[in-house]
This record gives structure tokens, C-alpha cells and sequence, in this order.
């Protein structure tokens, strides 16, 4: 018989080797892990079995079930399920490779966490799958044969790097896992993987509610005394059918783990059944970290659809919208016909009374969290905030309703206070004479908190929200007014005027110098009562884009033309004062001329910007430095 040898993946290596030195202390896992994915085999097969009616020609296949048993030798477990199975190519690539995203992530997080505790977070926030049998056996064998295919493979490791695969003969499509178990060391408290006792416990514990019987030979006392029958370890029972109150957290938590391929629990959930017009019910989860590579989708991501109990596919975008599209559950509808296909679910009226209902109620759970636990909020919004907000870009109708409700549960930076502010409590703090709400956005948060535009505000007259979020440029212009209170940029050059009916006036000789001087980047000089400790700030009318805009073109390759801003100035500034008072001395028009560009010129630093000609801005610096006074400068 040929034989072939292959080496895993360097990657799969070096995962492997973590798995068998293991200091991960619940090695319990690695049968929820071998289960779940018996379970996912099961359900691939019922879809195939239907695209497909000429794999059952040869016969009605068994029926779909997952079987634990023990070796003789009483030193080996199988697992066994009638499911898709695998062909050669297939098992190469599958278990040979990891196709898994966060596996590199997850390597270098373990170089940096070493020992116990990081080998316990950090697999409990990556999950490794296949590979956690090697946490309890030496060596794996795996015997497979493909649906819809004739022979079978044998996938053979000890776990050193290399595995081998030979033909095999199996009966039925499916997949067995043979784990030739390390002998158990009960001093170190390990745990005998081949006691009936032990596997149904970690069965009940962690795959309860798996949909397929999980079914172990069993002794049982009956009449004529001890007979072996098979056993059902699980209840079977889906999770959302059972009453609220009888499931217990622990249940819904390990569910979450099946269905989201996370190990860590999430932050929150919506459990929901719908009677009366459409019936539907369910169960979405807030995961508590968005994924690592939010590009990659991985397989069991986003919510799956059942009908009537029976799963019909994972990641059904149409249930909920894209901005929510980091939830993670189950929802199951009465009344969808079961043959139906991606294609037509988008067009199915029943699908967006479903998909209404769900933001609704997710909706309202986010603002329950945020009223009950704040900090359980915070870390939920940092995770997932950014994309939330999305939802407030939409422009789909639904999501247009929901602009109010979204808006109630977002949180918003605050110039004045350190942490995050609800727009609730923004416009509590606002003053009588304060009608809108005012923003600045940037890039940065710290640029924006040392911008001149604030200074008001942090001077006790008003607060500003800072958005910093790369979205919130997408929809800070087009937000509806909050509770009456429209939304308004401090960047605008009306922006203050509403507080500051006694805008100091201004040296009418410098307004027009300044305006001459730097006409080709200014269309207007005016005085400033929104600062207090700038001479000078930058802003911008109602036409053009805001500088975070500009930029933001720009860095996208667009050809933006040149805008002309504003130049507002303080009036009680020693700057402008000076700059007065030079004026009418007849100060050289050479030397005034390099202030008002210095003037310029940092106000654009200020904002975060770039000049248009640093290295003039750096020479006019420097002369005006030379000319400090200073030990045996010219001018002391
Ligand atoms: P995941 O389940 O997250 O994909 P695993 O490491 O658990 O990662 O499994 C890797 C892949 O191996 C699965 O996606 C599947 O394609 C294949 N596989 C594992 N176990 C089975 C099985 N019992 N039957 C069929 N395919 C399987
Ligand atoms: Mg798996």
C-alpha cells in the first residue's frame, strides 16, 4: 500500500507543539471541540444530501448521529459521525494546514504571554479546534471517507510535525477521530478520557444542545441483569425553544462557544420568540471582541438561519444589517419555506419584518446594557462602536427610522469631561443659550483636544463632542438633530457666534493687511470671541468640506482644489496686538508680511494639518528666533 508522509504547515507545527507540551489547564475541551466539528460535518451533509439526490441512490443514508466509543485496549477513544467527510485533498488541506484566521496572532500573543495564565486566555480567545486532541493523546488517527465519493483515507500523526495518509477502506461516508490517549496521570489531576462518567459529564457540560444524538454504548441494569445499550448523552434540545428560565447561563454561554467559534464569553444577548403574524425565535449575542481581521470572514461567522428547527445556513447576512454585522446567534422561523435559497431570501418579504424586529430589539437591549452596566457598555462600544455608527450613514429606509434609536446608544467623546458622554448627557449639560450640538472631527482625538477651536469650551462656556472615529467624518454632516438640538462643526465660522453676540472689534489697518497678504489661502479676516488663549484659528464657511474631509480626499489620491478658509483672530492677543502696533510704526512690510504667514502657518498646525510650504515656515521661524533678545544677541 503507498504511503505517503507530509509535514504540517509551519504554522500547524508550531500549534501543534503548544497543544502537546499544552500548560492550558482545561484539556476537557478538545471533545466539545471534536463534536462540534462531527456536528458541522452532519449538517454540510443534510445540505449536500439536497443538492445532491444521487449520492442516496446506492441507499437511504443512516441516520445522522455522532458516536463516542472506547478501544479494547481501553487506551483509545473514537469519535465517529455519518457526515460529509473528507476527500484526500480535502484532509490535506483542512487538517494538514490552518486555514484558521488569528492562528499567526495568536503564536506571536503566546511568544509574548508565556506560562499558564497566557496559555489560558489566550486559547480561550482563539479556540485551535482539530488540534486540541493533541492535548490528550499522542497519537491521532483519522479515518474519512468523502460523500458522494468511493474510498477512504487514514490521516495518522504523532504529533511531531509529520502525518501520514494511506487509502482505507470505510463502509459509509464519515469521519472517525481516533485519539490514542496519553496515559493519565492522576497526581497531576488528569482525568481518564475512556470512563463512561467523565464523557458524559464533559457531553452535558459543553454539547448539550448539539442537534444530533450524541450516543455511547452504555451498561444498564435491566431485568436480566447488565445488558450494553446505546445511550443518548444529549438532551438535543435547541436552546431557543426552551423556556428562558430553565436555561441556565452557563448553557447559553457554551452555546455562544459552539455557534461563534469563540472561547471567550460574550458580553450580552437577545433571547426572543415571536408569535402572532410572523413566527420566529432566536438567539444573538454580543460577542466581547471584534474579530481580528474584520476583511476575513470566517465560516461560522454572523447569524445562522434555521427553519423550523432544522439549520439551513450559517452567515445569513439578510437578518440583520451590515452595521450590526458583528452579532453572532441563531435565529429559527416557522414559517420560511424549507428549500428556500440565498437568492430568493433577499427578496422574502418575511425575512425584513424578521430583520425589523431583530434591530429592534437589539436596539433596545444596547440601551438597557448602557443603562445597567456602563462599563459592560464601554467595553462593548470600544469593540464595536465604530461600526454601530455606521448604521447612522445608511441610507436603507429601515435603518433611516432607526437613526433616533442609534443615536441614544452612541458614545461620544467629550472635550471637557475625560470619558465618553451619551448625547443624553451632552445636551443635559447644555446651557439655556446653547442650541446645537457641537462636534469637531479629526483624526487624532489628542489633536483635537489641543485644537483653538475649543478654547471656549474648555474654558467653561460649552462642551464639544470629538469624533476621531474614521466613520464619523461619513456621518457627522448628515446627523438628524438630536432631541431638536441640531449638530453643528466648531469648525464652522458661525459656529460661536450664537454664544458671542460681543465679538470684540478689530484694528481695521491689520484686517486688511492680513486679508492682502494671505489672500491666495484666506477669503476673509474676522475677530474672534471663541478664543482665549490662540492668537489665531482657521474655519471654515458652510461650503467647504471640513479640514478631516480635505484630508481625507486628498490621502485617497482625490484632486481637491485649494480651500479658502476663514482666519479668525483674537483681538486682545499680545500677538495681534503687536502685530498692530508694528503696523502703525511703519515696521518693514518684508518682516510683517513673514508674521502673518507665521500666523497662518500655525494655525494650520494647530488643527492637525500639513503646510503647504514647510520649509518657509521653518526659515521664518528661525529668523524670528534669531532675532530674540539673548546673551550678546545684536538686539539685547
Ligand atoms: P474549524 O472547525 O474552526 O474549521 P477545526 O480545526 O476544528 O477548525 O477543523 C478544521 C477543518 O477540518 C474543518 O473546518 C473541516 O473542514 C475539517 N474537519 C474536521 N473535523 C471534521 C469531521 N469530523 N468531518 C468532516 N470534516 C472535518
Ligand atoms: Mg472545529
Amino acid at each position: 500500500m503507498q504511503q505517503e508522509r507530509y509535514f504540517f504547515q509551519a504554522e500547524a507545527k508550531q500549534l501543534l507543539d503548544l497543544m502537546i507540551h499544552s500548560v492550558y489547564s482545561n484539556r476537557d475541551i478538545f471533545l466539545r471541540e471534536l463534536i462540534s466539528n462531527a456536528s458541522d460535518a452532519l449538517d454540510k451533509r443534510r445540505l449536500e444530501l439536497l443538492a445532491h439526490p444521487e449520492y442516496s441512490e446506492g441507499g437511504e443514508p443512516s441516520a445522522p448521529s455522532i458516536r463516542l466509543s472506547v478501544g479494547e485496549d481501553g487506551k483509545t477513544l473514537f469519535i465517529s459521525d455519518n457526515g460529509v467527510g473528507m476527500n484526500r485533498d480535502e484532509l490535506v488541506k483542512y487538517i494538514g494546514a490552518i486555514a484558521k484566521s488569528g492562528t499567526k496572532e495568536f503564536l506571536a500573543a503566546m511568544k509574548e504571554t508565556p506560562g499558564q495564565a497566557g496559555a489560558d486566555t489566550l486559547i480561550g480567545r482563539f479556540g485551535v479546534g482539530f488540534y486540541s486532541a493533541f492535548m490528550v493523546a499522542d497519537r491521532v488517527d483519522l479515518v474519512t471517507r468523502r460523500l458522494g465519493e468511493e474510498g477512504g483515507w487514514r490521516f495518522s500523526s504523532p504529533g511531531d510535525g509529520s502525518y501520514t495518509v494511506v487509502e482505507e477502506t470505510r463502509n459509509e461516508p464519515g469521519t472517525t477521530v481516533i485519539l490514542h490517549l496519553k496515559t493519565p496521570d492522576p497526581e497531576k489531576g488528569d482525568r481518564d478520557y475512556t470512563d463512561e462518567w467523565t464523557l458524559r459529564e464533559i457531553v452535558k457540560k459543553y454539547s448539550d444542545f448539539i442537534a444530533y444524538p450524541i450516543v455511547m454504548a452504555a451498561a444498564k441494569k435491566t431485568d436480566d441483569g447488565e445488558k450494553v445499550v446505546d445511550t443518548v448523552l444529549n438532551s438535543g434540545k435547541a436552546l431557543w425553544r426552551r423556556p428562558e428560565k430553565e436555561v441556565t447561563e452557563e448553557e447559553y454561554e457554551e452555546f455562544y462557544k459552539h455557534i461563534a467559534a469563540d472561547w471567550e464569553a460574550p458580553l450580552g444577548r437577545v433571547v426572543f420568540s415571536v408569535e402572532g403574524g410572523a413566527e420566529f425565535r432566536g438567539i444573538l449575542y454580543f460577542p466581547s471582541r471584534a474579530p481580528f481581521d474584520l476583511h476575513y470572514a470566517p465560516r461560522s461567522e454572523g447569524v445562522s438561519l434555521y427553519i423550523k428547527s432544522v439549520f439551513i445556513m450559517n452567515d445569513c447576512k439578510d437578518l440583520v444589517p451590515s452595521w450590526l454585522r458583528f452579532m453572532r446567534g441563531v435565529v429559527d422561523s416557522e414559517d420560511l419555506p424549507l428549500n428556500i435559497s440565498r437568492e430568493i431570501l433577499q427578496e422574502d418579504p418575511l425575512i425584513r419584518v424578521i430583520r425589523r424586529s431583530l434591530v429592534r430589539r437589539i436596539l433596545a437591549a444596547l440601551k438597557k446594557m448602557l443603562e445597567e452596566d456602563r462599563e459592560k457598555y464601554v467595553h462593548l462600544w470600544k469593540e464595536f462602536g465604530p461600526v454601530i455608527k455606521e448604521g447612522l450613514a445608511s441610507f436603507d429606509g429601515a435603518d433611516r427610522e432607526n437613526r433616533e434609536a442609534i443615536l441614544d446608544v452612541c458614545l461620544f467623546h467629550s472635550a471637557s469631561k475625560g470619558g465618553l458622554v451619551t448625547l443624553k448627557e451632552y445636551t443635559d449639560g447644555m446651557t439655556e443659550e446653547q442650541k446645537p450640538i457641537y462636534y469637531l472631527t479629526g483624526r487624532k482625538l489628542e489633536v483635537l483636544r489641543g485644537s483653538p477651536l475649543l478654547e471656549k469650551a474648555k474654558h467653561g462656556g460649552m462642551d464639544a463632542l470629538l469624533l476621531a472615529d474614521p466613520v464619523d467624518e461619513a456621518i457627522a454632516s448628515g446627523l438628524p438633530p438630536y432631541r431638536g438640538h441640531e449638530f453643528k462643526s466648531l469648525e464652522r465660522a458661525d459656529a460661536a457666534s450664537a454664544e458671542q453676540k460681543d465679538a470684540p472689534a478689530l484694528p481695521g489697518g491689520l484686517v486688511s493687511f492680513l486679508k492682502e497678504t494671505l489672500a491666495a489661502t484666506v477669503k476673509d479676516v474676522v475677530a474672534s470671541s471663541r478664543l482665549v488663549e490662540s492668537p489665531a484659528c482657521l474655519v471654515n464657511d458652510d461650503e467647504a468640506p471640513s479640514f478631516n474631509m480635505e484630508r481625507f480626499l486628498r490621502s485617497m489620491g482625490q484632486d481637491v482644489p485649494p480651500i479658502k478658509r476663514i482666519l479668525e483672530i483674537n483681538p486682545g492677543h499680545p500677538v495681534v496686538k503687536n502685530l498692530d502696533r508694528m503696523l502703525l510704526e511703519g515696521e518693514s512690510k518684508d518682516k510683517l508680511k513673514d508674521y502673518a504667514f507665521l500666523l497662518h502657518d500655525q494655525c494650520v498646525v494647530a488643527e492637525g494639518g500639513q503646510i503647504a510650504d514647510p520649509a518657509a515656515f521653518a526659515g521664518r521661524l528661525s529668523s524670528l528666533m534669531a532675532g530674540l533678545p539673548g546673551p550678546g544677541g545684536e538686539n539685547s
